[in-house]
């Protein structure tokens, strides 16, 4: 099976989870979304959930050192030996940098940057509509017809909205993306690592560009 070590970037609703999911249900590479971990952190009121819960509650970014100390910690585990998809890290030129030092010392290198882009006005539209699965972070548009108490249909537990996909919320993240993530765009064209995908159409339609880009 084709091995694979990619990040998937894009602004919040872009599609980057959903996107993930599929790529670790056809070829088994370890999801690895920060954005999961952290709420997962905060559900069972950890430490880091304890520290990470007022900057996601006001869309902004936990500091670089906590999210820098998780994926270390993800990525020596063993479901990432075949391939792995980061979603939603690096979302700062320091992360990006921090991971180039840490994928050295673990003599990986990354296959390539995967950029979803979608226009801001599009994005607005589907976060207002985002529904997710609480446990599994599987993404639904309540235009789908599943909404807030109704069971996943990935695995038993509830489909929520997310507080911070909120219209307050949503325009900090926004904001948030434009200043903070979307400078490595440049910073992967720069290396040679960048695989731009246009992010609208159907959820088949992006996934085949996806698979495109990554040669598969
Ligand atoms: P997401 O599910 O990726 O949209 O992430 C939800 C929230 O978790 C973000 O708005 C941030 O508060 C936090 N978060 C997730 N990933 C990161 C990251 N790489 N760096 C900093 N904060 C993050």
């Amino acid at each position: 099976m084709a091995d694979r070590r990619i990040i998937l970037l894009g602004a919040p609703g872009a599609g980057k989870g959903t996107q993930a999911i599929r790529l670790h249900q056809q070829f088994n590479w370890a999801h690895i979304s920060t954005g999961d971990m952290l709420r997962e952190a905060v559900r069972n009121e950890t430490e880091l959930g304890k520290q990470a819960k007022a900057f996601m509650e006001k869309g902004e970014l936990v500091t670089d050192d906590l999210i820098i100390a998780l994926v270390k910690e993800r990525l020596a585990k063993e479901d990432c030996k075949n391939g792995f998809i980061l979603d939603g890290f690096p979302r700062t030129v320091v992360q990006a940098e921090k991971l180039e030092e840490l994928l050295q010392e673990l003599h990986i290198q990354l296959d390539g940057v995967v950029s979803i882009n979608v226009p801001a006005e599009e994005i607005v539209g589907r976060l207002s509509q985002r529904r997710v699965c609480e446990k599994c972070g599987y993404v639904v548009q309540k235009e789908d017809g599943l909404d807030t108490g109704d069971n996943c249909p990935r695995c038993p537990a509830k489909i929520i909205r997310r507080k911070d996909d909120e219209p307050e919320t949503v325009r900090n993240r926004l904001k948030v993306y434009e200043d903070q993530t979307s400078p490595l765009i440049r910073f992967y064209e720069e290396r040679g690592a960048l695989k731009p995908v246009e992010g609208i159409g159907s959820i088949d339609d992006i996934y085949q560009r996806i698979l495109d880009q990554l040669e598969l």
